[in-house]
């Protein structure tokens, strides 16, 4: 007896889980039962009311619940009809990739070139806000392939808002990191750790949770858009790796030009 009630009860659990996991990726018609995209509000087929209207974004309590409850926020991040904020986050975040690709250029290969100055700065964030734009394209050209539907503006809130946490640093841990350290904290010359230990260690770590929190959430935002953990995955590498790839190239041809 005891068994078939367990056998039961495993029934009920597996097909509750794979109603959630289908409701995670797609808007079900409660009227029609047709499958929609995350960003529709009304039924593709018969127009039906799919969700409450979601208008606006507000930062501080979408920043806030992405610590809270990831999933959800991104999802309502997909909901928003105005994505606010996403031009002065995007500006954020190709400064920051700028920042940390000069700061391990300076810490692990030495490069002559890649150094912090004025002209690099506004060079290197130009470069890195155009290539996400074009590779966020490609990346939603590869979503859609099949019978999935996304949308560029909805893959680009979702990456520069995943990285609000490594973003955040610049407002408020950098003007602290050049307080302290002044230029060595981003040429490594002498590195920060040597003149600071553990005031350096400390900033460094939660830097770098900081990195490894918006990487777990731009591969959760791209496993809402794809269902499907490859595709998350390979997205998230694609998009980092040609990122630091194409902007170390860049720097490369641009100063061999130079001199
Ligand atoms: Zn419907």
């Amino acid at each position: 007896m005891i068994k078939v009630y367990d056998g039961e009860v495993q029934k009920v659990l597996i097909k509750y889980k794979w109603c959630i996991m289908k409701t995670n990726h797609t808007l079900i018609c409660d009227n029609c039962k047709h499958e929609n995209p995350l960003f529709k509000s009304t039924c593709d087929n018969c127009s039906h009311y799919l969700r409450a209207a979601e208008v606006n974004l507000d930062l501080w309590k979408t920043i806030w619940s992405l610590f809270e409850k990831p999933t959800s926020t991104l999802r309502s991040i997909i909901f928003a009809e105005h994505k606010n904020y996403l031009v002065f986050l995007l500006v954020l975040f190709s400064i920051k990739i700028n920042l940390i690709n000069i700061v391990l250029n300076s810490a692990f290969l030495d490069n002559p070139f890649v150094k912090f100055s004025s002209s690099n700065l506004l060079f290197g964030s130009i470069f890195i806000l155009v290539v996400t734009l074009i590779l966020i394209k490609l990346i939603t050209t590869t979503f859609n392939i099949g019978k999935k539907r996304t949308r560029f503006k909805d893959n680009l809130a979702l990456t520069v808002y995943s990285f609000t946490p490594t973003v955040l640093a610049v407002i408020f841990l950098l003007p602290i990191e050049y307080a302290i350290f002044g230029i060595n904290w981003f040429d490594y010359n002498p590195s920060p750790i040597i003149i600071k230990e553990t005031t350096a260690y400390i900033f460094l770590i939660i830097e770098l949770l900081m990195i490894v929190w918006s990487l777990f959430l731009l591969g959760r935002s791209f496993l809402i858009q794809t269902n499907s953990n490859a595709k998350a995955v390979a997205s998230l590498v694609f998009l980092i790796a040609i990122l630091f790839l194409s902007l170390n190239i860049i720097f490369s041809i641009y100063f061999s030009l130079l001199t």
